[in-house]
C-alpha cells in the first residue's frame, strides 16, 4: 500500500533522508524507531507530501504522491490533487492540535462535512460511532480544555478515522502523554491494527512495537540501518546502533 524508494530530504546542505527504502502491505503495521534527529518524522511529512521530496519516489495505494506521471515526464501535482491525496492519509501527532473552539464531535465531523460534502446528520451519526469506538461516547458535547491528553488524543485518532483514510500515520502519539494516559491511547491504536488500518507509526513504546507490529524499522541518520519483524529486530538487532538506541529505551 506504502512504497518508498530511495527518498532523499534535504534542509538547506544538509541532507536528512539519504534515501529511504521501504514498504508496507495492506493491513501491515510498521513501528519506525530512531534517534532524535534521525528523520522519522521528515518521513512521515513527505509520506503526505506536507514535504516535498529532492530524490526517488513515494506511492500510497498505487498512486505517486505529490507527483503525476505522463510518458516518461513526471509533474508536480496541482494542491487541489495534492489535497485530495492526502484526504486518504490520516495523520496523528504527538500535539493533538484539535480545535479547541469545537466539541469533540464537532471535531470530527468538520472535515467530512466541509471537505467531503456528506451531510449533517451523516458526518454526525458516523463521528458518534467513531466516538465510541475510541471510548469517548459519553464525551461528544465536551470541548478539547475539557478532557485529558490522552482523551484528547483519542479524539484526533477518531478524526482522522473520519475520513476513511487508507493509510494513517501516528508521530509519537503518545510522547505528550502523561505516563498514565498512554495505555488507553495505545490501545486504541491496537484495535485499529487488529482491525486491519495500515498504519505506519514512529513511537518509542517498544511495547507496542512488539505486539503490533508487523514490520519494524530502525532509523538512524536518515538512513533505515535495519528492518525486519519485531522479534528480529528488538529481540536479536543485527547493527550495533540498533542495539545501543534498544538499550537507551528499554
Ligand atoms: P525526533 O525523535 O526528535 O522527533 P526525528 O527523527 O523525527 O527526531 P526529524 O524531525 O525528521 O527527526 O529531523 C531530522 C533532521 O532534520 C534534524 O536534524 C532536524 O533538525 C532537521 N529538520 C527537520 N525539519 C526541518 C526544517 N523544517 N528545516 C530545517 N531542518 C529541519
Ligand atoms: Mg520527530
Amino acid at each position: 500500500l506504502l512504497s518508498a524508494l530511495k527518498v532523499r530530504k534535504s534542509y538547506g546542505g544538509v541532507e536528512v533522508l539519504k534515501g529511504i527504502s521501504l514498504a508496507v502491505n495492506p493491513g501491515q503495521v510498521m513501528c519506525l524507531l530512531g534517534p532524535s534527529g534521525s528523520g522519522k518524522s521528515t518521513f512521515l511529512r513527505c509520506i503526505n507530501h506536507l514535504e516535498r521530496i529532492d530524490g526517488g519516489r513515494i506511492s500510497v495505494g498505487g498512486e505517486l504522491v505529490g507527483y503525476a506521471q505522463r510518458g516518461d515526464r513526471i509533474f508536480e501535482m496541482n494542491s487541489r490533487e495534492v489535497a485530495r491525496q492526502r484526504r486518504g492519509i490520516g495523520m496523528v501527532f504527538q500535539r493533538f492540535n484539535l480545535f479547541p473552539h469545537m466539541t469533540a464531535l464537532e471535531n470530527i465531523t468538520a472535515a467530512p462535512i466541509g471537505v467531503r460534502r456528506i451531510s449533517r446528520q451523516r458526518a454526525k451519526d458516523r463521528g458518534l460511532e467513531l466516538l465510541d469506538r475510541v471510548g469517548l461516547a459519553s464525551l461528544a458535547q465536551s470541548y478539547p480544555a475539557q478532557l485529558s491528553g490522552g482523551q484528547q488524543q483519542r479524539v484526533a485518532i477518531a478524526r482522522a478515522l473520519a475520513m476513511d483514510p487508507q493509510l494513517l500515520l501516528f508521530d509519537e502519539p503518545t510522547s505528550a502523554l502523561d505516563p498514565e494516559l498512554v495505555g488507553d491511547v495505545l490501545d486504541v491504536m491496537r484495535t485499529l491494527a487488529a482491525d486491519g488500518m495500515t498504519m505506519v507509526v514512529v513511537t518509542h513504546e517498544i511495547g507496542f512495537a512488539r505486539g503490533a507490529a508487523d514490520v519494524v524499522v530502525f532509523m538512524d541518520g536518515g538512513v533505515v540501518v535495519e528492518s525486519g519483524p519485531p522479534a528480529e529486530v528488538l529481540e536479536n538487532p543485527q547493527s550495533p546502533r540498533t542495539r545501543a538506541f534498544l538499550d537507551s529505551v528499554m
